[in-house]
């Protein structure tokens, strides 16, 4: 990396992904203090970084992620009994895995994950922590521990990390506790708070600066999981620090029922009613919502996390993404469970799902719309600046004040050459493969450089022994 006389950092790309376009002959500028400093023309640069054969985009925000269910990848892809096999069945086999994780093999499986979040152009991850105790219900000495291995993991990789701490209280309405979930529970907001509230001060948690790797959320799990009175004391806690509120929300039909059952309204009508929802709401998944709840969720200006690859695999549903976008209502991307890292291909089973659901094409398009890039731009904004607004992360778009969070993409490779400047963005988010993406940089640092990250071996080796102490 060459640095001119003043301390700052040059990238030169062949081209730059800004204000919905790919921009040639452009240079990024980077300060000492890891932001962008000016996008300047090339003819004016001394010294760079020169990326030849590359574009430049801002790095991708994985809103939401459960780390260490990385570890299950494959292991839950076959028939368990007679009946049919769902969400649930699948979720009573994760719950196994999750409750033989050591603190050490927590933070190993979420360094795989986030290497490979890093590997494919995610700079920021929105991490949905509910593991918080030993497998026994009993907690450890730091009632964080947990949450503090998934933040050292993400810190080690390179990545940003919005620790959302999950609140968890119940089984659900009516239902018997469930011993596999001794790892999740806090049975009283004020434990909750209290641990919260220690998280956030040893994070050292500070305002939305280009500078901040590691902050944190309120997260209730879910309607089924919190019951109303603890949910409006965490969300009036989140309310009073403008922080980032994330919820499972309507992921399965199960869910809408028994909420019926217990308040007479859906999870939505039940958030809108208790005014609960706000622009720093986060609803993720939304699938089994009705055209008056995604009106709800709009008139609050909150936002929803699509999952599109683990909403397939787990048989959930399908995102009304169309009719979100028609009210105005801002989507973000997860990789979720991880049954994939790849969150191109969230954005790109946004648009799919609808078509197989409608037997048309192009349903995210509208004829206003001008340029043949504009589905993919809008699908790129899911996966970057909306990502941002919804974990609170300081990127999400390349300008000056920015944080320097980057990935770049080789133009000769096979998934993506030939492509023009003005379809470029397109061929990216219909058809890149991973193996294209080869520079990652997060606040100035390159983290993966020419497709490898320098840990790459190390973490790989030591999750490959985690995979054969879980599973022989
Ligand atoms: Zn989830």
């Amino acid at each position: 990396m060459t640095l001119s006389s003043s301390n700052l950092t040059t990238w030169l790309p062949e081209l730059i992904y800004r204000n919905h376009a790919f921009q040639p002959g452009h240079a990024l500028v980077c300060d000492d203090t890891t932001s962008v400093a000016s996008i300047i023309p090339a003819n004016e640069v001394e010294n760079a970084v020169r990326l030849h054969d590359r574009a430049l985009l801002p790095g991708l925000i994985n809103a939401h992620s459960h780390a260490f269910q990385r570890v299950i990848r494959g292991r839950t892809e076959s028939r368990t009994a007679n009946t049919t096999d769902s969400f649930w069945t699948w979720r009573e086999m994760m719950y196994s895995a999750a409750n033989r994780l050591t603190p050490e093999d927590i933070y190993d499986a979420a360094r795989m994950a986030f290497l490979e979040m890093a590997l494919s152009g995610i700079t920021a991850v929105g991490e949905f922590h509910y593991l918080h105790y030993g497998a026994d219900g009993r907690p450890y000495n730091d009632p964080n521990l947990l949450a503090k291995e998934v933040v050292r993991a993400a810190q080690d990789v390179g990545l940003r990390i919005a620790l959302l701490r999950v609140a968890y209280a119940r089984s659900g309405y009516e239902t018997a506790p469930n011993p596999q979930q001794n790892r999740f529970i806090e049975k009283d907001p004020e434990t909750y708070l209290r641990n919260f509230e220690q998280l956030s001060k040893d994070l050292g948690r500070t305002n939305n600066s280009a500078h901040v790797t590691a902050w944190v959320g309120i997260a209730p799990h879910s309607v089924r999981a919190v019951p109303l009175d603890y949910l409006r004391q965490v969300i009036q806690f989140a309310a009073e620090r403008q922080l980032p509120v994330h919820m499972h929300l309507a992921e399965q039909q199960a869910e809408v029922s028994a909420c019926i059952k217990e308040y007479g309204r859906s999870p939505v009508a039940l958030l809108a009613t208790e005014g609960l929802l706000s622009e720093r709401f986060t609803g993720v998944h939304a699938i089994h919502v009705t055209p008056k709840a995604i009106a709800m969720l709009s008139d609050a200006r909150a936002m929803v996390c699509a999952c599109p690859t683990t909403e397939r695999n787990l048989g959930d549903g399908i995102v009304p993404v169309d009719n979100f976008f028609k009210q105005g209502v801002r989507v973000a991307l997860g990789t979720d469970s991880h049954a994939e890292i790849d969150l191109l291909e969230d954005a790109r089973e946004l648009e799919y799902h609808l078509r197989l659901q409608k037997l048309e094409r192009a349903v995210l398009g509208s004829t206003e719309d001008s340029g043949m890039s504009a589905i993919a731009a809008r699908l790129f904004a899911s996966a970057t600046v909306s990502g941002a607004e919804s974990i609170d992360a300081p990127g999400g778009t390349l300008e000056p004040g920015r944080p320097a969070d980057f990935f770049t993409v080789d133009l000769n490779d096979p998934s993506i050459a030939g492509a023009s400047e003005d379809d470029l963005l397109s061929s990216i988010v219909f058809g890149l493969s991973k193996t294209a993406v080869k520079d990652v940089v997060v606040g100035g640092k390159r983290i993966v450089a020419d497709g490898r990250h320098a840990q790459q071996e190390e973490i790989i080796e030591r999750f490959k022994k985690l995979q054969k102490k879980l599973w022989g």
